[in-house]
């Protein structure tokens, strides 16, 4: 496994746990050879159906599951047949890491063209044209309205997007 393959895991898995959890982390080292109902699933994590399907399914959410519905003869109830996507892993990272980077560029687009003024004693931001009508004193402790730099902030940002589109080379 080389360096690369090493950060689309840590990256993926970081995303599993924060959208399909705990169990949607285990579901994802199983790393089963063939299809399997979330009944066996089930059966074979020992862990609850109901937190199995609801971890299969934010999986399917994300692109990163697939299921097939069959009957089955004996019942006549259907089963799910489930799949792990291992395959649409750089696809979905893909995906996910172009969305956090277009929020990261609408933030530096409103903090770039709003002017803020902050609280002294760091009780509310407001817009400049609010801190006017607001005599420049903060409606709540009374203290005086600054004019906030937010230059650093911005730089941060464009930071981390510079990360971003450096994963996204890699990808
Ligand atoms: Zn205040």
């Amino acid at each position: 496994m080389n360096k690369n393959n090493e950060k689309v895991e840590e990256l993926i898995r970081e995303l599993i746990d924060r959208v399909a959890g705990g169990v949607g982390l285990i579901i994802w080292d199983m790393r089963p050879k063939e299809e399997l109902t979330d009944e066996e699933m089930s059966i074979i994590l020992g862990i609850e159906i109901n937190e199995v399907r609801r971890a299969l399914f934010a999986l399917y959410e994300l692109g990163l599951a697939e299921y097939r519905r069959k009957r089955d003869e004996d019942t006549g109830w259907i089963e799910y047949y489930w799949k792990i996507r291992y395959d649409k892993q750089r696809e979905v990272l893909r995906r996910e890491l172009e969305k956090v980077k277009r929020k990261l560029e609408e933030k530096v687009k409103y903090e770039s063209e709003n002017i803020h003024y902050m609280c002294e004693n760091g009780c509310v931001k407001v817009r400049y044209e609010e801190a006017m009508e607001l005599n420049f004193t903060c409606p709540r402790c009374g203290g005086t309205l600054e004019y906030l730099d937010v230059t650093n902030a911005i730089e941060k940002i464009k930071e981390e997007i510079k990360k971003i589109d450096e994963l996204l080379a890699e990808l």
